[in-house]
């Protein structure tokens, strides 16, 4: 499975454009794969994969921009969704093809954490569907202006800049099959671009602080908040049964966003995450994958970057200049992404960001 993953994120490294963010770069993720277990289903927008009874990964496997993946929860009488997507189209989208996998109705959404590409579904859901989350993503999603801050700032003018680009390859393209191809993803993500338009940001309705369980005939779905990382308030889904646990992008198969992270603290709570009992590990990007080494990894990644920063910013090196200069390919075998040095300018800044309140008095 490690394998098939390192491939996948090479894959990844090489075909995107270096400017395209981390959290775009997720979205396209497991597009056309279909590795997460035994292929259950593809519908029109989603490949879902079996990964035990009940258990579905969802992957987008079409052009739409749809977010992170979902772990699927098929309980006795009803349905528990993980995540649902970028626009309130995906989260239509994923509805529409779930029918493939079952008949029962989604009675509950998890949202792991705040970030649009987790969230902007919400809006779809009408109150026969509790959606669940961490307390700080309701109080985020009132109270940030999260259309106004990142890491949705960035997908929208990377969405813009992907339109120019785009329009001027077709224009420059002399092959008409590949002048095709290319209008067909201009359409594409000019209709994404439209459905960013539509999002009503929603908060959950339902919130807990640090642990909830729900319980479904023989279905024990725990709701753990472990600790401040990615963001302040992720939840990871656990299904102590199953061994299965679903992550958000507290812990990704790749380096994960860290605009908003809290680095020491992020650290800690990937140390409490692998004291859970689990088998098969579910990422909010990516792929599943199964050795708790890759999260030992992710915490080394995690240790260096801050090491360094805090070295470069002693010598008088803004963000923006130690984004550029920290060396982080020593982790490239277990993140292949990584294709030289330099790290995603809105973590480092955001690094500095939290230096300089962890200097406070
Ligand atoms: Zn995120």
């Amino acid at each position: 499975m490690k394998v098939t993953a390192r491939a996948l994120a090479v894959f990844l490294a090489i075909s995107i454009p270096a400017w395209f963010s981390l959290e775009a770069q997720a979205q396209s993720l497991g597009a056309g794969f279909s590795q997460a277990g035994t292929p259950a289903a593809s519908g029109k927008f989603y490949t879902f994969d079996k990964i035990a009874d009940g258990v579905y990964y969802a992957t987008s496997n079409g052009p739409m921009a749809t977010g992170g993946n979902h772990p699927i929860i098929v309980n006795e009488r009803d349905v528990m969704l993980v995540d649902d997507g970028t626009t309130p189209a995906a989260a239509r989208a994923l509805l529409q093809d779930i029918k493939l996998i079952t008949n029962k109705p989604v009675r509950w959404v998890v949202n792991t954490h705040f970030h649009y590409d987790h969230t902007d579904g919400n809006s779809i859901f009408g109150p026969d569907v509790e959606i669940i989350g961490h307390e700080f993503v309701r109080h985020a999603i009132m109270d940030l202006d999260v259309l106004h801050r990142e890491p949705y700032k960035t997908a929208l003018s990377n969405m813009l800049i992907q339109v120019e680009s785009l329009k001027k390859q077709i224009a420059g393209e002399k092959d008409a099959g590949r002048r095709a191809t290319l209008q067909s993803q201009l359409d594409a993500t000019q209709q994404d671009w439209e459905q960013l338009k539509t999002i009503k940001p929603t908060p959950p309705t339902m919130t807990y602080s640090s642990k909830m369980t729900l319980y479904s005939g023989q279905r024990e779905i725990q709701l753990l908040f472990l600790g401040r990382g990615h963001t302040q308030g992720d939840t990871v889904v656990f299904l102590p049964k199953e061994r299965i646990v679903c992550t958000g992008d507290l812990m990704e198969s790749r380096l994960a966003y860290m605009g908003d992270a809290l680095f020491d603290e992020w650290i800690t709570t990937l140390e409490a995450l692998k004291k859970l009992d689990f088998d098969t590990l579910l990422p909010g990007h990516g792929v599943p994958f199964h050795e708790k080494s890759l999260i030992t990894a992710y915490q080394g990644y995690l240790r260096d970057l801050m090491t360094q920063v805090a070295t470069l910013r002693k010598q008088g090196l803004s963000a923006d200049q130690a984004a550029q200069k920290v060396d982080l390919t020593s982790h490239k075998a277990d993140f292949p992404q990584i294709q030289g040095p330099g790290a995603d300018l809105r973590g480092v800044r955001r690094m500095y960001e939290w230096m300089d309140e962890r200097a406070k008095p």
